[in-house]
């Protein structure tokens, strides 16, 4: 028999997967894997279909249609006063995952240092480690989930090239500051690092919150790629379409990747979302729908024994069992999902460590009859 050298023998299944396979397992209301559980716009689809009707069902240019780069471009111009040229610094990917990926692959050779601010998106470490990189850990504050300038300066070396930012933040919500962006400025100035900034949830805050875009800072978008995701923000998580963007140069080398890896991305559904993007009017009122979901949910779980903070950003939620459960959040998730038919994600899989604070995260892009009847079995739990 044949034997494989796995290249990446300690990664496990991702989380996301097998929480969803035990909520389907156990027919358990699924608030794990982050998708919305209601349908995207009919308009929406009527566009994808209007454009396979009308004959685009081949391949796309590599970058991606014009239609749409050009869409993306105004749209960064007018939300973060940044201009991307839209045929040399913006390439259409298959979901930001593509473009995490391709951006890590693009900047890290063997031996490279990647610093990621824990917890951490599961496909940050694994695609830094397939590059022969070096992931450095730098834990987040943890009463609030900010960034630490004094410890993450520590553990910048002369094979620093690159740290990876996420805001909103998946899983904690929280979201970076106009004085973290200039402490990221002040920590690189001069020093050969560049940034990957994974926004996919530029459209998902809450409590009058504003995003902060890093290509809204001149100094750092001259050494960021840029990445966001359709899914997130038109409902639309199993299309798999986002985006990269970046100085051309920074581009061009992305690019000679990309080509292989996937050449290029679903034509009918990227001229669907080109026309679709011109109306602000679809993204800029995401934040109080998901605010009014992130509120129905926490009222109807606010006599409950869980604890929580609200979240700043994101359709997601922390609650903290520590006064329901000694369990560590693995096996409690799972009684969950077994015995209340509850299925959530754990915590510590964001840690390279594992570390464990007793905390879940519920996705809460769900119907509200389904927020509330999870909240209300929510309620009755006193021990598990
Ligand atoms: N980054 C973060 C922080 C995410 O939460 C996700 C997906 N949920 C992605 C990247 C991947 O996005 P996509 O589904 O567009 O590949
Ligand atoms: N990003 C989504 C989440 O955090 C899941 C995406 C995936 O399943 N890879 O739940």
């Amino acid at each position: 028999m044949n034997k494989i050298n796995s290249k990446l023998p300690n990664i496990p299944q991702s989380i996301f997967s097998v929480m969803s396979q035990l909520a389907k397992s156990h027919n358990a209301i699924n608030l794990s894997q982050g998708f919305p559980d209601f349908n995207c716009s009919e308009e929406l689809i009527s566009l994808v279909s209007k454009y396979q009707k009308l004959g685009l069902n081949q391949y796309a240019p590599m970058h991606g249609v014009p239609e749409l780069l050009t869409g993306i471009s105004d749209k960064v111009k007018s939300l973060y006063k940044k201009y991307y040229d839209p045929f040399n610094e913006i390439i259409i990917t298959s979901g930001a995952t593509e473009a995490i990926f391709i951006a890590i692959s693009t900047l890290v050779s063997p031996g490279d240092e990647v610093i990621l601010l824990e917890p951490a998106y599961d496909s940050y470490a694994p695609t830094v480690i397939l590059n022969g990189g070096i992931p450095i850990f730098v834990p987040l504050s943890k009463t609030n989930f900010t960034v630490r300038f004094d410890l993450l300066k520590s553990k910048i070396t002369n094979r620093t090239k690159a740290i990876i930012v996420n805001s909103p933040h998946n899983p904690t919500g929280s979201i970076i500051s106009e004085s973290d962006i200039k402490n990221f400025e002040e920590i690189t100035r001069d020093k050969n690092i560049f940034f990957i900034s994974d926004e996919v949830y530029e459209h998902i805050l809450f409590d009058g919150n504003k995003h902060i875009s890093f290509c809204s800072s001149e100094e750092l978008s001259e050494k960021t790629f840029v990445i966001s995701s359709f899914g997130k923000t038109y409902h639309t998580t199993g299309w798999k379409v986002g985006y990269c963007a970046a100085p051309q140069k920074m581009i061009a080398e992305f690019e000679k990747i990309h080509q292989f890896v996937v050449f290029s991305v679903n034509t009918p559904v990227q001229y669907a979302y080109a026309e679709y993007i011109k109306d602000e009017q679809k993204y800029l009122h995401l934040n109080e729908f998901y605010q009014q979901k992130r509120d129905i949910f926490l009222r109807t779980i606010s006599k409950s024994k869980f604890k929580f903070t609200p979240a700043r950003s994101t359709y997601f939620q922390l609650l903290d069992y520590s006064d329901i459960s000694e369990l560590d959040d693995i096996t409690f998730a799972s009684r969950l999902t077994e015995k209340y038919k509850i299925a959530t994600i754990p915590l510590s899989p964001f840690y390279s460590s594992r570390y464990n604070e007793k905390l879940i995260r519920i996705c809460f892009a769900k119907r509200d009859k389904v927020l509330i009847e999870a909240g209300e079995i929510l309620n009755t739990i006193e021990h598990l």
